[in-house]
This record gives structure tokens, sequence and C-alpha cells, in this order.
């Protein structure tokens, strides 16, 4: 296959850092300890200037995000010094996953972007290799930024993709054939998430022909746009139709960005009618986009609950997962990116950050024993990923749990196994089991009054509708005197349960991204089916809890047949911008 320049020098880049794991691991952290040297953090622990891995292993703590929350505040408060980088602070990353209810606050360098960009760059002459002609044409990719908001002492605070789409490094990347994309800038940047998918979702169609990949970030995201089509086909054909954009769309700078290539096409407005109004949807991305080669979208870990539906609205399309990345950090990529979802496996780079592993039998509780070493870890075991960043971070826990699958040349390959403590996602909040518990708690205080009480509860999300939402189980016992609920209370302990989730959770509310939660009450004596079933399983009766999420299908079809009310949030969870204070 052609390669051009550029890209065999990518890959080339790709084999040096790959073959030389360990040294540049070596490299990155001595580069670390050495510009962060006066820091408060590392002088607080004694480094005394050292860069070696021996001394940095004995002297620095491992620490979680609750850890570093002092040092954040102050950061947030507008403490300029150098507490845990050298370099200034140029912005938070906030990240879905939550602390106190709120986004983690993740301080970043300038420089980062750099580090983003470079891991960006090698996803292209990878693709390469196994997709031919991707110069040919466009990729049509669903991109939406965040809301952002200023920390007391002037930061901004952004999802790391808002800041990404926002930085002149994506605005003004040079013209690349391979990456050639159908949305305006305009509508990536656009806040008003409807006019930004409208138009995104319009041009996509103009470009069909040109159209060869299709992605968002996440799968969920990708059936978003599906769905966004399936309610307003008729809008946007009757645009292309007239050649006039809906009066809807009220931005600016969105209308101008698509003045030039909205023209009246009957023919196209017919083909889509004609797609649209049949019932079955089946293959609808082939159908209307016939060149699109493969969805490149994350279909790993959390979203591996979409790949069903995907199948379903794409005819079987590849789904390319190419990238592994947090807002502490990108990680890596998967070297092999047309793999079966269940195959796929990520390469860390070695020169993004300092990798350590705790063996997953270890990373219960506090880390104590030995870290393992990016070069060291073993293939077939589990481990709980640790970094050390150039924005800061000191042998911070990312929270993921990777198996080992494999290696490239001296870098070993991880596949996802999970987030730790998240119960249930839909797209990228995370729930976790204090947060679930915590929410049930208080929704119960509805039902009180009535001398009712929740014996057990469980969880699933619900992605047989788009967007997915939480399903709760519940099993009732109301005491003597007392008496069950109306259906109006119930429904309103969905929405209950709703405000006492994490931020994510209720922004994802707000816009859509997640659907209304669902209360399901069960006949009494569910649990204790569901506890038979387990013990007939191989389940230890002493120690057998019930589990408080379940994706087990003939666990969910048992509950599902001893359900006695569903219900429905009515309303949404407040949420706003305004982060609440640092406690
Ligand atoms: P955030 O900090 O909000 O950017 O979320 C980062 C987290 O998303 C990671 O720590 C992972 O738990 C998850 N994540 C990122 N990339 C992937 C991937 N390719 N597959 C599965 N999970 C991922």
């Amino acid at each position: 296959m052609a390669v051009s320049n550029d890209h065999k020098e990518k890959l080339e880049f790709i084999e040096e850092m790959t073959k030389n794991t360990d040294q540049v691991q070596a490299k990155v952290l001595s580069e670390i300890l050495s510009k962060n040297a006066e820091t408060e953090y590392l002088k607080r622990y004694n480094m005394e200037g050292a860069t070696d891995r021996e001394t940095f292993k004995a002297q620095i703590p491992i620490v979680t995000y609750e850890d570093l929350k002092s040092e954040i505040q102050r950061i947030a408060e507008g403490d300029k010094s150098p507490i845990l980088a050298a370099d200034p602070i140029s912005e938070f990353l906030t990240s879905s996953g939550t602390s106190a209810g709120e986004r983690k606050l993740m301080p970043t360098i300038e420089a980062e972007l750099d580090r983003r960009q470079l891991l960006y760059s090698l996803l292209t002459p990878v693709m390469n290799l196994y997709v031919p002609d991707l110069d040919k044409g466009k990729g049509l990719y669903f991109y939406f930024i965040k809301s952002e908001t200023k920390t007391p002492g002037g930061l901004v605070a952004r999802p790391v993709l808002t800041s990404y789409y926002k930085s002149n490094h994506f605005k003004h990347r040079p013209f690349d054939p391979y990456n050639v994309i159908t949305s305006p800038f305009a509508a990536i940047l656009c806040q008003d998430s409807f006019q930004s998918m409208y138009v995104q979702m319009l041009c996509g169609l103009i470009y069909r022909d040109e159209v060869l990949r299709m992605g968002a970030v996440f799968a969920s995201g990708l059936l978003r746009a599906i769905r966004f089509l399936q309610i307003h086909w008729r809008d946007l054909i009757n645009d292309i139709e007239t050649g006039t954009l809906n009066k809807a769309i009220t931005d600016a700078s969105v209308r101008e960005s698509v003045q030039d290539i909205l023209t009246p096409n009957p023919d196209l407005a017919k083909f889509i009618s004609d797609e649209c109004s049949v019932e079955n949807w089946a293959g609808i991305i082939t159908r209307i986009w016939p060149h699109t080669k493969y969805l490149d979208v994350i279909v790993t870990g959390a979203m591996a609950q979409y790949i069903p539906t995907l199948e379903y609205y794409s005819g079987g399309l590849p789904m390319a997962c190419t990238m592994y990345a947090s807002s502490e950090c990108y990680f890596g990529l998967n070297l092999k990116p047309m793999s079966k979802p269940e195959e796929v496996s990520y390469t860390i780079m070695p020169n993004m950050c300092y990798c350590e592993f705790i063996p997953l039998e270890q990373s219960y509780g506090k880390a104590t024993g030995n870290l393992v070493d990016l070069a060291d870890v073993e293939v077939g075991k589990e481990y709980e990923l640790v970094i050390t960043t150039y924005s800061g971070l000191c042998r911070y826990r990312v929270g993921d749990v990777l198996l080992v699958t494999g290696f490239h040349n001296a870098a070993p390959q991880f596949r996802f196994i999970r987030r730790k403590n998240c119960l249930l996602s839909i797209d990228s909040d995370k729930t976790d089991e204090s947060e679930l518990q915590k929410g049930v708690e208080r929704a119960a205080e509805l039902i009180k009054p009535y001398g009712a009480g929740i014996v057990e509860y469980t969880s699933r999300t619900d992605t047989t509708t788009i967007p997915g939402h939480y399903v709760i189980y519940w099993e009732l016992l109301v005491k003597e005197g007392g008496r069950w609920p109306e259906k109006e209370v119930f429904d309103k302990c969905c929405l209950e349960m709703e405000e006492e989730l994490n931020s994510v959770y209720r922004q994802g509310r707000a816009s859509d991204i997640i659907g209304p939660l669902e209360i399901k009450v069960l006949q009494s004596g569910t649990f204790e089916e569901l506890m038979d079933y387990a013990i007939s399983r191989g389940a230890s009766i002493n120690q057998y809890k019930a589990p408080r999420c379940v994706s087990f299908l003939p666990i969910i079809e048992l509950l599902d047949s001893r359900v006695v009310s569903t219900h429905f949030s009515k309303g949404k969870p407040q949420w706003s911008p305004q982060r609440k204070e640092m406690k």
C-alpha cells in the first residue's frame, strides 16, 4: 500500500518508541522529574533533584484524586506558585470521572496539547495500512463541544475534547487529504447541540457520495446522530430540496458555514426521503452513505453495549477503536484498528507519560507493593494503570483496569477491561455504587410516609432506547398499617434519584444524551429468587450479596418477568455549568 513520506516517518516513530519502551520511559520520567524538581510536591517528598526510578519509587506515594484535592483547589483559586508542575497551568480539563458529585479537575500545561496532537497524528498512518484510499473522500464525524466555566482563580475548566476543538492545533491544522471532514468548524464549535448536530448531519447528507468513514468519539454519540436523523429527516430534506437553511439554525457563523454548499438538490432530497421514510432502518448507514468503509467509534469498555445496535444500523460495518485516552493524559493507540471489538488492544506509547502498573490482586485499597514498569508487565495479567505526567500528576491512579494481551516490539498491548467502581454508564457518565446507593436512599424518603421501604435494589443500563437510560429495580416492603404508594409517588422517585446523581449524569440528562431514569417495582420475593438462581450457579450462600448492577441476560429476564409497575422520570434533574464549591 502506498505510504507517503509523512506517514512513513510517523510509522517509524511508532517503531522507534515501541522498540525502546523501557529507555523511553526512563527518559520521560527523568525529564518530568528534572523539569518539576523545584515544585512544592516533589520537594515535599524529598526528591532533592533526583531523576531516577529507584528514588522516585521510594519517595513518592501512589495517590488518587482525593489525595490531591487541596493542591488542586489552591491552583483553582489562583495560586500560581509551582505546586505540581513547573510550567504554568494553562487550564483545567474536566474529567468525566467525578469527585463529590462534580467532574474532577485535571490541571494541564500548554505543552500537553502538542503531545495530544502527536498521538492524533499517528492514527491516520496506521489506518492507512489497513484501509486504502482514505485520501479520496471525506470523513463524516459528529464532534461537539461542551460548556466551560472559570475557576475562582480565573482558569478555564472544560472537557479535553472541547479544549482540543477550540485550540489552534485543531482549527489551523495543515490540510491533510486523509483528514478532510464534512463538518464545518463553525458547526463543531457551536455550543447549541441541536444546531451543531443539525448542520453536521446536513453536511453529511450533502456530501453523502464522498463519505468514506463515519464516526463520533463514542458509539453512543454516533447512535445519537442516527436518532437525530430519524426525528429530523423531513426538515433536513426540505433544506436540501429548497437550498435554504432551516430557520431554527440561528447562529450566524453556522448559517454562513453552509452558504456555499447548500444549493437546491431535489434528487438528493428525494433519495434521502425514500430511504428514511421506510419503517425498517436496518443498514441505513450504508444505504445513505454507500461508500462508508468503517465506523470510527470507541466500542470498548462501557461502549460495548452499543455494538449490536451499531451493527444493525450499519449492516455490519467494521468498527475501528483507534485510541485510548483520558483527561489526565492521552495514552496510546490501536495498531490494528480493524480488529473486531472484542479483540481490540491498545499500545501505550511510552513517550506520553511515565506508566506503572498495580497487579490487580493488589489494587484494592491502598497500593503498597512494588509497581510494575510498562516494559515489565506480563501477558495474561490484569493491572491498574498509574501515571506520572508532564502536567504534574505523580503516581496517580487512573482507575482503569487493563489486561496485557501481547507485545508490539517491546511495548505491551492492553485490552481495556473496565473502570474501577463504575456501575452504570450510558455516555461519558460513570455512576459508582455509592452514588447509586445515595440516589436510592434519597428517593426512598418519598415512600417512607407510606410506611414503605426498599428491601433490595439493583440496576442496569437499557440501550434499546436511544438515548439509553438507567433502570433501577426495587423490591418494596410495606409495614403493617402502611399502604402501597400511588403511581405518581414512584414517578417522583425517579426524578428524585436523578437529582442525587453526579453532575456528568445530570448534564447528560439536560442535553438528552441520557434518557429519563426508569424505576421498575418488583413482586416481593424476587430478590430471593435471584439468590436461588445465583446459588444454583455456584454462588456461596454465606457470601451472597444482591448484585447492585446486572448485565447477565437470564437475570434481566427473570427481573423483568417479575415487574409489577414501571415508572419514568417526568422531568429533568437540575444541572448548571457552575460547579459546586470544592470541599
Ligand atoms: P475522561 O477522563 O472523561 O476523558 O475519561 C477517560 C476514561 O475513559 C478513561 O480513563 C477510560 O476509563 C475511558 N476510555 C478512554 N478511552 C477508552 C477506550 N478506547 N476504550 C474504553 N474506555 C476508554
